[in-house]
């Protein structure tokens, strides 16, 4: 089944005041929309993404590769009903607020698998606060707020519901609601605190993040058998001998991982991995990151860069560092600017110097919430 997605990005920022909101720059320098975008064209299973935007939007979006780029109306729900009109018939659409830049590629995970099971779904987050009806500045009510939730997005159903349930309530203000009203059944999935919608200046402090650094090492020897790989940063080194391990041994991603693991407090890769767990018998390396960078992002942490640096006698990174710069700017969703790669050697001191092994140091940057 297709999966795509639509973000709107239409809104008029009435709420904001001066500027497009969508056009703030996140910390790591990214605007708002892009950052939402991202968040879904970077997802292994969102097949493509259509944008329902505001022309200033559309204008920025040149050259992305989307699946369409329209203009949006003054209501949410008629920019959404034309987005999902434009996605492919029979496709599960997954409709996201571009206001929400910090959706975690675990809670779309979740969402889908969810759309997938049971029709429709969308992720809430519990009400913290107590919640009172007031008439003319009275108290009416309090309500219970145990079964009270707050609706995100990425909402998601098949295209065709989703098409009958906004044309017969265009005034909906998010698909579930129009959902129900015709009778469609929606899950609701754990949403995620940091998953929040910028609509007014005051939510700008969310944005003020503290950055938080975690350092990674890690070494292994160089195999006796020569039908290992050598596999650093994600990368193969074709014809080089392979590191000893019980994983693919791959230095530089153990080394990433640990860092990603510290700064949200989290152990290290051999706590949520164990060498002794048979499952991980010549694991690839990217499963132990791809988990960590979920971690991060549960954690509500936005990742802003990556500094490694590779400690070997042989071989030399070479162009192999590109690739590595590539692999690794992807899995953290991060510009290639932002991840840098280095090498160096011991000159000829220590285990590493004398050429037995390789070793690998990385430092990255947070921002939590
Ligand atoms: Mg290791």
């Amino acid at each position: 089944m297709t999966v795509f997605a639509v973000l709107l990005a239409a809104g008029s920022s009435s709420r904001f005041g001066n500027g497009n909101k969508l056009l703030r720059k996140l910390p790591r320098g990214e605007s708002v929309w892009r950052a939402s975008y991202r968040a879904l064209s970077s997802h292994p299973s969102i097949d493509s993404v259509g944008l329902v935007a505001s022309p200033e939007i559309l204008a920025d979006a040149a050259g992305l590769p989307l699946a369409f780029a329209i203009g949006g109306g003054s209501e949410r729900a008629g920019s959404s009903l034309a987005g999902i009109i434009a996605a492919p018939a029979g496709s599960l659409v997954l409709v996201h607020d571009a206001a929400r830049p910090f959706a975690c590629a675990a809670l779309i995970d979740r969402v889908i698998a969810a759309a997938k099971e049971h029709g429709a779904a969308i992720p809430v987050v519990p009400v913290s606060d107590t919640i009172k009806v007031v008439n003319d500045s009275s108290i009416e009510k309090t309500l219970d707020r145990t079964n009270l939730f707050r609706a995100q997005t990425p909402q998601a159903a098949s295209r065709e519901d989703l098409i009958r349930a906004l044309q017969e309530n265009p005034s909906a203000t998010d698909e579930a609601s129009a959902l129900e009203a015709i009778g469609v059944e929606v899950r609701a999935v754990a949403g995620v605190e940091a998953n929040v919608k910028i609509t007014t200046m005051s939510d700008l402090p969310n944005l003020v993040r503290t950055p938080t650094v975690g350092f990674g090492f890690d070494i292994h020897a160089f195999s006796k058998d020569p039908g290992r790989k050598l596999m650093l940063g994600g990368v193969e080194f074709e014809g080089e001998r392979g590191l000893e391990g019980h994983s693919d041994a791959d230095v530089v991603l153990h080394a990433l991982t640990d860092a990603l693991l510290g700064t949200v407090g989290c152990g290290d890769i051999g706590v949520l991995f164990p060498n002794t767990d048979p499952a991980f018998a010549g694991a690839n390396s990217l499963n132990f990151l791809r988990e960590a960078v979920e971690l991060v992002g549960e954690e509500g942490g936005e990742i802003v860069s990556a500094d490694i640096t590779v400690l070997a006698e042989n071989p030399k990174l070479g162009t192999n560092r590109e690739k590595i710069r590539e692999r690794i700017s992807q899995e953290l969703r991060l510009p290639k600017r932002r991840v840098n790669v280095k090498a160096t050697t011991m000159e000829g001191m220590g285990a590493i110097g004398r050429n037995e092994g390789i070793a690998a140091m990385a430092s990255v940057t947070v921002l939590l919430q």
